[in-house]
């Protein structure tokens, strides 16, 4: 199949050839015609599959067309991600896709960002509006946004959304657009809440499973390290990335303390390093990623929120040196790697006391990620061991549990309980536990989605006359001290103070 056949406008067509596109990807294939008939759609596609350019060529050919609604300047296209980053990759796409266009407006709104800048833009006539829910809410409640001649509402990693805690945001939104929209939905799965919300705003919608994101990445390898410890993991760390084949990789770690104290180390080593994380001004994180585009970044550093969304193609790596907190956070972060059919290479570095979090993502994904052992880097415990002798009924349960100096759980910060100290001695490992963030106390210290959650009290529309003075997204950044060095913990730290949460 061809772009050619897809039955795109020629400047779309002008756009893609330049982009460098010759054959659309599966899901453009499938979800593009599909689009143009004006059914609303609910698409699940791998990471890193080609799904903006399913969603934003569709809504493109619908610009080439004049709309029937006078009297507004709206956008005739909205399109809403959870996170920031996202929203930015996401609207450069539309200018991408949309270069050969005479005149296109695309305005992406954020949090973080100025509120005159964005107000001044939506004061014009706007074509893409590419928004997180937050703040957009924000902007409706402010009266700032007239959607009547909206027709189409894409709704990008639906999934992530409601994890981020963004349903009312999103029903709110909804209800304030046009009822004879156009609704596209992308989302990893579609059962449970997605597929609730799904019911709420699709009519008759076309379904089109192309792949989950259980799915193998065939173009990611996929490698596990076990260590010792936090500073075995650096050493290995070290080594990895001092490897030929490392163009540019993304290490991710669990915390935004462990991104500035990991940023600041492999920069001592020498390396050309920078972290990302959501206690970062926007700007900041805007000129991160440039010069990570640039090439002039090779390392980066990030946790999950901050990275989602990060799309360059030049990512030869990525290490989890950091355990995710979900197993889905383990596929979106090696989908940063292997894009648009390029090879990649994903390394999970991790203790003995997360062999657990290991297997869950090995039960997520169907995929055993094969163990591997750098000479002179060896383990002094491996897991998998005590795991094959544990099943075998070898020995018995604890006894020689720290034979191999492994120490014993209260040493440990690793937020899983006690439990799972003891686990290789079960039958069915780890078959029995709920999901990792259903284990973790509500002290919870990782990283916290961007304008999400615990935010909502701040980034809402508030009714007139019982506004703050200062809005938290105006607020300089509540974790903005210094991150005092220290050696990275492997899990959720208790008695974390909200200050270093996300915003
Ligand atoms: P996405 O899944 O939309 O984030 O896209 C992943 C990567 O694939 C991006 O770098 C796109 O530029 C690239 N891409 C999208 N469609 C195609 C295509 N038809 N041919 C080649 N690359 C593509």
């Amino acid at each position: 199949m061809t772009f050619d056949s897809l039955g795109l406008h020629p400047l779309i067509l002008k756009a893609v050839t330049s982009a460098g596109y010759t054959t659309p990807t599966s899901v453009q294939a499938e979800a593009i015609p599909a689009a143009f008939t004006g059914a609303d759609l609910m698409v699940s596609a791998a990471t890193g599959s080609g799904k903006t350019a399913a969603f934003m060529l569709p809504a493109l050919q619908r610009l080439t067309e004049n709309t029937t609604v006078t009297g507004c300047i709206g956008p005739r296209i909205l399109i809403l991600c959870p996170t920031r980053e996202l929203a930015q990759q996401v609207g450069k796409s539309a200018i991408t896709y949309g270069r050969a266009f005479k005149r296109l407006s695309v305005v992406t709104v954020v949090g973080g960002m100025p509120y005159p800048a964005q107000i001044k833009l939506l004061r014009q006539s706007v074509d893409i509006l590419v928004a997180t829910p937050g703040r957009l809410l924000d902007y409706i409640g402010r009266g700032r946004i007239d959607f009547s001649r909206c027709e189409m509402l894409v709704l990008d990693e639906a999934d992530r959304m409601l994890d981020m805690g963004f349903k009312e945001d999103i029903d709110q939104i909804v209800a304030s657009l046009p009822a004879d929209r156009q609704t596209v939905m992308f989302s990893a799965t579609f059962g449970g809440e997605v597929g609730r919300l799904a019911q709420g705003m699709l009519q008759d919608p076309v379904r089109i499973a192309l792949a989950s994101q259980t799915d193998r990445h065939t173009d990611i390898t996929q490698h596990l390290h076990w260590a010792d410890d936090s500073s075995h993991k650096l050493r290995l760390l070290d080594h990895l990335l001092r490897g030929e084949d490392v163009q540019q990789a993304i290490v991710f770690v669990a915390t935004k303390r462990d991104a500035d104290w990991l940023s600041d180390t492999l920069n001592e080593k020498g390396f050309a390093a920078a972290a990302l994380h959501g206690d970062m001004p926007q700007g900041k994180r805007n000129r991160t990623l440039t010069s990570l585009r640039r090439d002039h970044i090779k390392i980066l550093v990030a946790t999950d929120v901050a990275a989602r969304g990060i799309d360059v193609p030049n990512i030869s790596h990525v290490i989890n040196f950091g355990m995710p907190m979900k197993p889905e956070d383990y596929v979106h972060r090696i989908g940063r790697t292997g894009r648009a059919g390029r090879a990649g290479i994903a390394t999970t570095l991790a203790m003995a006391s997360e062999r657990f979090k290991v297997r869950a993502i090995e039960r997520f994904t169907t995929q055993r990620i094969p163990a591997q052992v750098i000479a002179g880097l060896e383990p002094r415990v491996n897991p998998e061991q005590r795991e094959r002798r544990g099943s075998e009924g070898s020995r018995p349960a604890r006894t020689g549990e720290r034979r191999f100096g492994d120490r014993p759980r209260t040493d440990r910060n690793d937020s899983g309980s006690g439990r799972s100290r003891f686990g290789a001695d079960r039958p069915a490992f780890g078959a029995d536990r709920p999901a990792f963030g259903a284990e973790r106390p509500s002290t919870e210290r990782r990283e916290r989605p961007a304008g999400t959650g615990e935010r909502s009290f701040s980034d809402r529309p508030r009714p007139a006359g019982q506004g703050f003075a200062h809005r938290r997204d105006d607020r300089a950044p509540t974790g903005d001290r210094p991150a005092r060095p220290r050696p990275p913990t492997e899990g959720g730290r208790r008695n974390f103070s909200r200050a270093h949460r996300d915003e």
